[in-house]
C-alpha cells in the first residue's frame, strides 16, 4: 500500500464516467445471469420478459423489477440466495419491528469485497495504517460492528473493537491506546463528550483523536459541525445498510460535499416513491440500489426508503462516483401533523443553530382535544440566562421551518434518555382514529 496515494483503489476510484457506465453494464448483465439461479428472480425476469442481453446501457436497469423489504421478509430466511448455502460463510440479520427479520447471506468473496469497500472509504478520508481505529458500534448481527472491523483491519490500522456503550471504558481506550479515529453514531459522540467533560478530559489536549466516521442515522450538517468543534476533529458522513452489506456503501470524501456512492458496487437510482419513475438530478426521491458486485445474495433495484437527491457526478477529489445529499430521512420517518409533512431532521437543523443547546433532543407527538400536537424537548449545555426568551426564539424559528407551533421544553443536560445504538428521535403517542 502506498501511504502517499490519495486513492486506495485508483483503478476503480478514478474511472471516467464512460468507464464506470461500461463496467456497470457488464456487471449488471453478470448479476442478472447469476440471479437466474434464484427462483424468485428467475420467475420475475421471465414474467417481465427481460434477459441479460436486454441490458445495453445503465438506464436499462429500469426494465428490471424492484425488490422490497417485504420480498426479503416473504422469502425469509434464505429464499433470495443465488448460491447454494454451503458456499456462504456468514449471515447478518436486521430485526424489523413487525413480521420476520431480514437476512443477508455472504460468501467469502462478498466479505472480502465488503472489507475492501470500507477500507476504501476510510482511506479516502485520510486514515492510514499508522492510525488507531476504535469502533463503538454494536457487534453481532448489526453490520456496523464487523463491517468496520474488517474494513479497518484491511486498511491495516490497529483496530479496537470497543463495541457499543460503557462510555467510561470507551474513553479509557481512547486515551490509553492513542485512538486517532472513531466510528460512532452521531448521537453517541455527544455522550462521549459529556462524559469526557465530567472526567475533566480535554479531547484536544488529552487525546489524539483526529477523524470520526459518523453515520447509521440521519443527522444534519449543523450536527456534524457541532461534533467537529466539540472534539476538534474532522467528521465524515458514513452511509450503509444491512441489505447492501452494511457500512461501505457510501462515504464523504475530504471535500465533505455529499456521499460518494461506489458505482463499481452499486447502480444508484433516485425515483419518485409514488410513480417509481426516475426524478431529475437535484430533486428529492427514494434511493434505489442494485448490487452489481455480490455473490451470495444480489438484490435488484432494492427500494431503500431513504430519501435524498443527486448533488453531482464529478468532484474536486478526482472521483466520478455519484455524489448524493445526506439522507433527509426515510419515507417511513416522515411525520404528518395536521396535514403537514415534517422530517425530524428539519427540527434538528434548527435546534443545532442554537449554541446553548446540546445535540440531544426528543420529539413527542400527542393528540389533545382531537388535535395533533408536537412537543420538542431539548437539553441545554448550560442554563441560559433568559430561559423564557430562548424558548420563545426556538419556538419561533421552528415554526418558520415546519409551519406549526411546537411546544418547546428546555431541559438540563443528561435528562433525556440516551440510546447506545441509533437514537430514538420521535415518540408518536397519537391516538389513531379509524
Ligand atoms: P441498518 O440496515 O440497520 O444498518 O439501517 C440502515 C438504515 O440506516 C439506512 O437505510 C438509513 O435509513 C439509515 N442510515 C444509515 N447510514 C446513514 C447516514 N449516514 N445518514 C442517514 N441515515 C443513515
Ligand atoms: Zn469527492
Amino acid at each position: 500500500m502506498l501511504e502517499s496515494s490519495e486513492y486506495l483503489h485508483p483503478d476503480k476510484e478514478c474511472l471516467s464516467h464512460e468507464e464506470i457506465r461500461a463496467l456497470q453494464v457488464k456487471r449488471l448483465q453478470e448479476t442478472m445471469r447469476h440471479c437466474m439461479n434464484n427462483p424468485f428472480y428467475k420467475k420475475k425476469f421471465e414474467e417481465m420478459g427481460v434477459t441479460p442481453e436486454d441490458i445495453k446501457s445503465v438506464e436499462d436497469v429500469r426494465k428490471l423489477p424492484f425488490t422490497t423489504k417485504q420480498d426479503l421478509r416473504d422469502t425469509y430466511p434464505f429464499g433470495l440466495a443465488s448460491v447454494p448455502l454451503e458456499k456462504c460463510v456468514r449471515l447478518h440479520s436486521s430485526s424489523g419491528t413487525t413480521g420476520n427479520p431480514t437476512v443477508i447471506l455472504h460468501t467469502q468473496k462478498d466479505l472480502d469485497e465488503w472489507a475492501n469497500a470500507v477500507a476504501r472509504c476510510l482511506w479516502m478520508v485520510g486514515l492510514r495504517p499508522s492510525d488507531v481505529f476504535q469502533n463503538s458500534s454494536g457487534y453481532g448481527m448489526f453490520t456496523g460492528g464487523l463491517g468496520f472491523q474488517y474494513g479497518a483491519e484491511r486498511l491495516g490500522m490497529l483496530t479496537v473493537p470497543a463495541a457499543a456503550g460503557n462510555t467510561l471504558r470507551q474513553i479509557k481506550f481512547i486515551t490509553d491506546f492513542g485512538t486517532t479515529a472513531i466510528h460512532a453514531v452521531p448521537s453517541y459522540v455527544t455522550r462521549i463528550k459529556e462524559v469526557m467533560d465530567q472526567q475533566g478530559i480535554d479531547p484536544r489536549k488529552d487525546t489524539k483523536l483526529r477523524i470520526l466516521a459518523i453515520g447509521a442515522e440521519p443527522h444534519s450538517e449543523e450536527q456534524r459541525k457541532r461534533i467537529e468543534n466539540m472534539l476538534g476533529v474532522k467528521a465524515y458522513n458514513s452511509f450503509g445498510m444491512s441489505e447492501m452489506c452494511g457500512p461501505g456503501v457510501a462515504f464523504e470524501c475530504k471535500e465533505q460535499n455529499g456521499l460518494h456512492f461506489w458505482e463499481d458496487y452499486y447502480i444508484v437510482e433516485i425515483v419518485d416513491p409514488e410513480t417509481l419513475e426516475p426524478v431529475p438530478d437535484g430533486e428529492i426521491g427514494e434511493l434505489v440500489l442494485t448490487t452489481i458486485n455480490r455473490e451470495a445474495m444480489p438484490l435488484i433495484r432494492y427500494r431503500t426508503r431513504d430519501l435524498t437527491r443527486v448533488l453531482g457526478r464529478t468532484c474536486p477529489c478526482g472521483r466520478n462516483h455519484i455524489r448524493l445529499d445526506r439522507m433527509k430521512g426515510r419515507s417511513d420517518d416522515m411525520m404528518v401533523l395536521r396535514g403537514v409533512n415534517i422530517f425530524p431532521i428539519q427540527i434538528e437543523k434548527i435546534l443545532m443553530q442554537f449554541k446553548e443547546l446540546s445535540t440531544n433532543y426528543l420529539i413527542t407527538l400527542t393528540t389533545d382535544n382531537d388535535n395533533d400536537n408536537m412537543t420538542v424537548e431539548v437539553e441545554y449545555n448550560e442554563a441560559p440566562a433568559d430561559m423564557v426568551a430562548l424558548t420563545k426564539e426556538i419556538t419561533r424559528r421552528l415554526k418558520d421551518e415546519i409551519l406549526l407551533t411546537p411546544h418547546v421544553k428546555l431541559l438540563p443536560l443528561g435528562t433525556l434518555p440516551q440510546s447506545e445504538g441509533k437514537a430514538v428521535r420521535v415518540k408518536d403517542l397519537r391516538t389513531v382514529y379509524q
